[in-house]
């Protein structure tokens, strides 16, 4: 077989691009070199649709091993007592779940996709949106901190199946009790997408989503450091509450209708190369250089924020209690667009963000979200954050002087060879 050059060429030209620039982009990570090998691992070829032990294909001893052990490790990892590792991404954990538990048509209360919430949270353009009745709350104004009062008020007069806390651009913690204590009062379902801080969550560095949450989805590439993909977890089984069937008239428990929500409802064939680096991942996620790591991530963050500030930067809510944070650029009169390009001129990876209330549209957006989880991981400690703002802050304040931007960028690629991607 001809090796297919033009392709390997690409990978090398993208390992370099990753290698010598400042990787701020919230949702992404460095994986081991093993969680790498499993992902591109000869798992590829099986095909096992159905769960261990119960597939529709022969042949499947050895991925219904991997599987459980992916299984095992990540209730273990969260304190979970039933997991489903198959879905391909967050999304489609998320669309599993939504097809599982409610029926189309039905209400769902999520976070305001322009507040910070995610796409499958009911946005019009997404299957959430479109299937589904989606209702959103956001934050207030003046805090950039969850408004209660809407979500309770959204809560009492729609009356939504579904509420979904979670979020992809929100620095704070959440009050999952306050959230199961309003679900509670409507008669909803509680779901937690924790698609983001699922490292931190699950070293015990915020709160724990599944002491409220009915069901609890995430992906595992984020902070969470594995293969792309995505898990749905619940503590609690318990009896579908809205009184969907069996044939037989039998109310199903939750956890088969999950499962089922996956495959066969929106999915086939699991990938058990990515399961198997599910696995490794997991199991380097309750080791102690995990634990060393994401504590860093937290304090880094923490850090970057902080420095920010005393930059005169305006950090939406006033700081992080996570990995990540949305900088809003209205004072410094640069559009999330034009420091995307230019941070990117000079290798430091950002993505352009809304923030709340936002006068601009989502292809300008007046912020930028940054996130320390990919720079931890390369070794990056508190003095390095305070390097990288002063440099996002030269470059802000420098958008279109070429020379300066092209002299930090040399900067930074001689700076960032000194930390290997695992040492
Ligand atoms: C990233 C993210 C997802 C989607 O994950 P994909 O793997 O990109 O499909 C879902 N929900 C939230 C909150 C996220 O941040």
């Amino acid at each position: 077989m001809q090796r297919d050059y033009k392709i390997f060429e690409l990978i090398a030209k993208e390992n370099s691009r990753q290698l010598q620039g400042i990787e701020l982009i919230a949702s992404e990570n460095f994986v081991s070199p093993q969680v790498m090998e499993a992902a591109g691992s000869i798992l590829t070829n099986k095909y096992a649709e159905g769960l261990p032990g119960k597939r529709y294909y022969g042949g499947c001893e050895v991925v219904d091993e991997i599987e459980t052990l992916a299984i095992e490790r990540l209730k273990q990892l969260f304190g979970a007592t039933w997991a489903n590792v198959q879905p391909h991404s967050g999304a489609q954990a998320n669309a599993a779940v939504m097809l599982a538990v409610i029926q189309p048509g039905d209400k769902i209360l999520g976070f305001n996709l322009a507040h910070g919430g995610h796409l499958t949270h009911g946005s019009p353009v997404n299957f959430s949106g479109k299937i589904y009745r989606p209702y959103f709350y956001g934050v207030e104004e003046e805090t950039g901190l969850i408004n209660w009062a809407q979500v309770e008020e959204q809560a009492l007069k729609e009356k939504p199946k579904l509420i979904i806390c979670g979020a992809s651009a929100y620095s704070r913690d959440w009050d999952y009790k306050r959230f199961r204590e309003i679900a509670d009062e409507v008669g909803a379902l509680l779901l937690a997408d924790v698609s983001h801080p699922s490292g931190l969550i699950a070293r015990g560095l915020l709160n724990d989503p599944l002491e409220y949450c009915h069901i609890v989805t995430t992906t595992t590439h984020k902070t969470l450091r594995g293969p792309r993909g995505g898990v749905i977890m619940m503590r609690d089984d318990f009896e579908n509450p809205f009184g969907l069937t069996t044939p037989k008239g039998k109310l199903r428990m939750m956890s088969s209708i999950l499962d089922s929500g996956v495959f066969p409802g929106t999915q086939g064939g699991p990938l058990e190369h990515v399961i198997g680096a599910k696995a490794i991942a997991f199991e380097e996620a309750l080791s102690d250089d995990y634990m060393t790591y994401i504590m860093q991530v937290k304090k880094n963050a923490a850090v970057m924020a902080n420095k920010l500030i005393e930059k005169g930067y305006h950090i939406i809510s006033g700081g992080t209690d996570n990995h990540l944070m949305l900088i809003d650029l209205r004072s410094k009169g640069v559009s999330g667009k034009e420091a995307e390009a230019a941070l990117g001129k000079a290798e430091i990876t950002v993505n352009k963000n809304m923030v709340p209330f936002d006068n601009q549209s989502p292809f300008i957006a007046s912020g930028i979200r940054v996130g320390t989880a990919a720079m931890t991981s390369r070794g990056f400690e508190e003095t390095d954050m305070i390097r990288i703002v002063d440099y996002i802050d030269e470059v802000i304040s420098n958008t279109s002087n070429e020379q300066k931007i092209a002299a930090i960028k040399a900067e930074i690629k001689t700076w960032v060879c000194d930390y290997p991607l695992f040492k």
